[in-house]
């Protein structure tokens, strides 16, 4: 018995005619008119409580797609319960059945429920098409079909024996539960960071981010289709200060699998620290965390190229991913013919309601976002130090819109340039070309970010310097590529420094992270 190395889920275009945009189209239209109600789902049991909260469309905030119920203290403790109680009956499952299920689950969310995940992406999380292809189906479904693949390498390394004895080592979940937080953007990974820890063995607290309830509680249903037995996953939309208090200092507290913000993983290390010497075993605490992603251009870049990196890396899904272009450095040389090309192309951006499929943008998350993303623009335009060249404007009476806005930054260490906004904002600083070396220094040290970046240059030898320079500066490296777009299986995504603990989502790496070895020496 082998699982192959898989092949990622082709990507559907959505294309007019198709049968996969009609259903779609169906599936947006069933969903605005019936609103749902999401329970939390712990031990496998729907739980309702007296906290409700609403699920918002963010390009029409008047829309109301649901409610979803919010745990208290008392239903995380029930969680971790169940977890508890599920867990010799999971660990002792062999490892091939565990995949199966996971296996499962990825064929019905890329077969029968393909239209009804990405709809619920779409209107939940303003997501294009596309975007939402990109998201909940392919990539969540690659997770769940690569994670099997890298569990069977990791399982089948053994030690050596010698004479007389013989070493095996034993490859066990760890000693306790795990605790998932995950984050609205990608529900790719809403899926992936509690099904990898699950998948070695662990049980699991998962809680959703409050602004996609609705596609995570879809994707937990899918799971319990495919097989999932009660308590392996639970499913605890919550306030994260009570998660904090119940989940993350409790003594059986064993692994934390995190996509968030710097400062939320800041804080929960900082608790776990004052917590240490209560729990029975160290918590494993990995973390994807904040951005400030680059793009470095040589005077030998190809100007098309850069122009396209700088569109898709900085405005798709409206800035919102980890992974988005938000700086780039220009040298002057180029930067007349690209101030054209990108005026030119941002131009015919169009952004608003998800079910017209020529939108390119959509909306912001939330007015929290919105707000946000907002004050650093009208930082920017009354600073001398910058002025706004492209876009700008803001517009949340009917969804939180956000235009695609390029600032251009006298000095490279303006505010838009070092700090994460999460938002439709690309900050541009243009160098002067006999400055490499300095400018390629103040890439490196101008933030405390280390998760993507990418170089433009059609110079090999400047390719390996620039390299070479930005050795830390991401972990995700690209050449000639938008920094954003990470594929399962190809290229492994995380990065360092304050970007997170770097182990690689979707990889040997990440689930290794999930297992406790125990090594056995047996004398014959
Ligand atoms: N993996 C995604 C990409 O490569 C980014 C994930 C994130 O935003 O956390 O674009």
């Amino acid at each position: 018995y082998q699982i192959k190395f898989p092949e990622n889920e082709p990507v559907k275009g959505y294309m007019p005619g198709s049968p996969e945009r009609a259903a779609l189209k169906a599936e947006l239209d069933r969903q605005l008119a019936n609103p749902v109600e999401v329970p939390l789902i712990i031990g496998g049991k729907e739980i309702r409580t007296a906290n409700k909260g609403k699920i918002i469309c963010p390009h029409d905030h008047q829309k109301i797609l649901g409610e979803y119920y919010i745990a208290g203290e008392k239903e995380l403790l029930m969680a971790i319960e169940a977890a508890e109680a599920a867990k010799k009956e999971w660990e002792n499952m062999p490892w091939e059945h565990r995949a199966t299920i996971f296996l499962k689950a990825a064929d019905l969310l890329t077969g029968k429920y393909r239209a009804n995940l990405a709809a619920s992406c779409m209107l939940g999380q303003s997501k294009n098409p596309f975007q939402a292809e990109i998201d909940i189906i392919c990539e969540l479904a690659d997770f769940l079909r690569f994670n099997p693949y890298y569990v069977q390498e990791i399982y089948k390394q053994q030690p050596n024996n010698t004479d007389g004895v013989w070493n095996r080592v034993e490859y066990r979940p760890l000693d306790g539960f795990v605790a998932a937080i995950t984050p609205f953007n990608f529900t790719s990974i809403g899926g992936n960071l509690p099904t990898a820890p699950a998948m070695v063995g662990n049980t699991v607290l998962w809680k959703p981010s409050s602004t996609a309830v609705l596609s995570n509680y879809y994707f937990m249903q899918i799971l319990i289709e495919a097989g999932l037995p009660a308590g392996v996953i639970n499913f605890v939309p919550c306030k994260g200060s009570d998660f904090g208090k119940v989940v993350v200092s409790h003594p059986q507290m064993a692994g934390f699998h995190f996509t968030g913000s710097t400062g939320v993983f800041n804080g929960i290390w900082k608790q776990v620290g004052e917590n240490i010497s209560k729990y029975v075993s160290y918590p494993r605490l990995v973390g994807e965390t904040g951005g400030k992603d680059f793009i470095f251009a040589h005077e030998s870049a190809d100007i098309e190229a850069l122009t396209c990196a700088i569109v898709l890396g900085a405005f798709e899904y409206q800035g919102q991913k980890c992974s988005a272009a938000s700086r780039a450095y220009i040298p002057e040389s180029l930067w007349g013919k690209l101030k054209g090309r990108l005026t030119e192309e941002i131009s015919k951006i169009k952004m608003g309601d998800v079910r017209d499929f020529t939108n390119l943008m959509n909306a912001v998350i939330d007015q929290k976002s919105f707000n946000n993303i907002k004050s650093y623009l009208d930082y920017a335009r009354q600073s001398a130090d910058a002025e706004i060249i492209i876009g700008g404007k803001c517009d949340d009476s009917v969804g939180y819109f956000v235009e695609p806005t390029v600032i251009l930054a006298k000095k490279p260490t303006f505010k838009t340039m070092v700090e994460e906004i999460f938002g439709p904002v690309m900050t541009i600083y243009v160098y002067p070309d006999d400055q490499l070396d300095e400018t390629l220094k103040l890439c490196d040290t101008a933030t405390v970010y280390g998760l993507t970046g990418a170089v433009f240059a059609q110079d090999r030898a400047a390719i390996i310097k620039i390299a070479k320079a930005l050795d830390h500066a991401a972990g995700n490296f690209y050449i000639n590529d938008k920094p954003t777009g990470a594929v399962v299986g190809q290229q492994p995504f995380g990065g360092s420094r304050a970007s997170g603990t770097n182990d690689k989502a979707g990889s040997a790496v990440n689930l290794n992270r999930w297992i406790s070895q125990r090594a056995i020496k047996e004398t014959l």
